[in-house]
């Protein structure tokens, strides 16, 4: 039996891995006991209408730690500033420092093709990182890769230029309770942020366990598009039957920058 894999996450903001991926990052964590981490590479510091910065930058790791808690995952909010992540060299160098030293077999990030110029950013590290990790010369002061990890760009609807790609596809209705008890811990954003911004913030519940129900409408409402999205790739998946029935679910594309899933790869990361 070999070692269960590790799996990193590099999102731009706390909140992005559980959003994009939550169901892929809980059957990992049940299915195969991986070693999940999840890092967020910006503070997250300004995503509220009214806290503070300074406050809502401690909450947020608190909040990141509780919903990595939640699957049994390292998460982590680096200090980056929200709203201002670019890809210079030196944020590159602390992603390959990153992805070095935690060995991972899959690297879960964003898009280039995206809204969010902070998704946008960490997609263009993941991808620069990708093949400098093997480079010796390059952060000298880390060992290099021998290969490059797997890297899934996660969910997402955008179109332009191009579409994301299904190579994998996850029907998550079996893990949609674990995906929302991780957005929970997330408070300041999907009881009160997010909600300000869709202007249904007098709608949210107070009581904690009417909370859950209402985060579970909401969140399925948020992706209810991606099933009819990547309806034919969950058909080839699933079957006609079971492809047709699937209300929720995750798309991964793999990225052509870093390793493929050849048959041993796939066997060991996809057994989904
Ligand atoms: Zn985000």
């Amino acid at each position: 039996m070999s070692e269960p894999p590790r799996i990193l996450v590099l999102g731009a903001h706390p909140d992005d891995a559980e959003y994009h991926a939550g169901g892929l990052l809980t059957c990992y964590r049940k299915e195969l006991d991986a070693t999940v981490k999840l890092i967020s590479l910006t503070d997250g510091a300004a995503g509220h209408h009214k806290r503070s910065s300074e406050e809502l930058k401690a909450l947020r790791q608190k909040e990141s730690a509780d919903a990595g808690a939640v699957i049994g995952a390292e998460y982590l909010n680096w200090d980056l500033p929200d709203a201002h992540l670019e890809p210079t060299i030196k944020n590159r160098d602390r992603v390959i420092r990153e992805i070095r030293s935690f060995r991972p077999d899959v690297v879960l990030t964003h898009r280039t093709c995206d809204y969010h110029p902070d998704h946008r950013a960490v997609g263009q590290l993941t991808q620069d990182a990708s093949y400098l990790v093997t480079v010796p010369k390059v952060v000298p002061d880390v060992p290099p890769l021998f290969k490059n990890p797997v890297i899934l760009y996660m969910t997402d609807l955008f179109t332009r230029p191009a579409p994301l790609r299904p190579d994998l596809v996850l029907d998550v209705e079996p893990q949609l309770d674990s995906v929302i008890d991780m957005l929970a811990c997330h408070r300041t954003q999907v009881f009160e942020w997010l909600a300000y911004e869709q202007g249904i913030l007098d709608q949210v519940p107070q009581k904690p366990e009417q909370r859950l129900a209402w985060l579970r409408t909401w969140f399925q409402n948020e992706i209810a598009e991606r099933a009819n999205r990547f309806r034919e790739a969950l058909i080839a998946t699933y079957g006609e039957e079971k492809g047709r029935a699937i209300t929720c679910c995750e798309a991964f594309e793999v990225s052509e920058y870093a390793a493929q899933l050849d048959d041993d790869i796939r066997t060991k990361l996809w057994p989904f």
